[in-house]
């Protein structure tokens, strides 16, 4: 989709620090990390939230779930980890392209809000 800041990353037109890549998946550091690890793990092809993944195929979404422990593991998470995806705007989503947080590399907060 054109104009969408994680399809810009994804195809290599915005730099990031990536961490991960396969056929369906992009992960990269996130820019303003809120844990030792943050990692934001995306889907190739667009789809704005997890409201919209009936767009797209099961395949492309359950690699981003598959994914999810190869980078926890690849990122030394032996402790454990949390994974968000923050969709709409209560829940403050800013950038329109579903992604997961991973978040961890210490003792996480017990609450969110
Ligand atoms: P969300 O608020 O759930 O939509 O998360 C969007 C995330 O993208 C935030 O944690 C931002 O820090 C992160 N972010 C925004 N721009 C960039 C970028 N250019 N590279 C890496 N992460 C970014
Ligand atoms: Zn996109």
């Amino acid at each position: 989709m054109e104009n969408c800041l994680f399809c810009k990353i994804m195809k290599g037109e915005i730099p990031s620090a990536k961490v991960y890549e396969n056929e369906y998946v992009y992960a990269f550091r996130d820019i303003n990390p809120q844990a030792p690890t943050h990692v934001l793990v995306i889907p190739k092809e667009h789809v704005a939230s997890l409201n919209d993944t009936a767009g797209i195929p099961d395949r492309n979404l359950a690699e981003c779930l598959r994914a999810i422990p190869v980078i926890a593991a690849q990122e030394g998470l032996t402790g454990g980890y949390r994974v968000i995806s923050n969709c709409g705007p209560d829940a403050c989503q800013t950038v329109p392209h579903l992604h997961f947080h991973i978040l961890g590399g210490t003792q996480l907060a017990e609450r969110m809000a």
